[in-house]
């Protein structure tokens, strides 16, 4: 499991940086994100939930959505949405209230 990071939409805020649990994400001279250690992510998802223009992508396993399909997150009123992209351009997103996010 790993991320991909969009660099065309960072802005370079560092809030993944900050919070990557391992200190895998770095940043380039150019205020870039870039994951350095990739084959390291162990998937917390702590970085796709803090990027606030949704530029980070995590990889979903065969098992767990199909190869090649990628979710990101977005916050909509107070939920946190998650969106899944399939390879075949088919789209589902679950909306998880952060508050009760052990009950979904
Ligand atoms: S998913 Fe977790 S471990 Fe992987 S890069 Fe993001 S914050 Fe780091
Ligand atoms: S959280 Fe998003 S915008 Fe901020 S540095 Fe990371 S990838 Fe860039």
């Amino acid at each position: 499991m790993s991320i991909s990071i969009d660099q065309s939409k960072c802005i370079g805020c560092r809030r993944c940086h900050d919070v990557c649990p391992g200190t895998l994400i770095k940043i380039n001279e150019d205020k870039k994100a870039f994951i350095k250690y990739p084959k390291d992510c162990w998937g917390c998802t702590s970085c796709i939930k803090e990027c606030p223009v949704h530029a980070i992508q995590f990889f979903l396993g065969e098992d767990i959505g199909g190869k090649g399909s990628k979710v990101h997150t977005e916050k909509v009123n107070g939920l946190i949405r998650w969106i899944v992209e399939f390879p075949d351009g088919n789209v589902k997103s679950i909306d998880i209230d952060p508050k009760e996010s052990n009950k979904y």
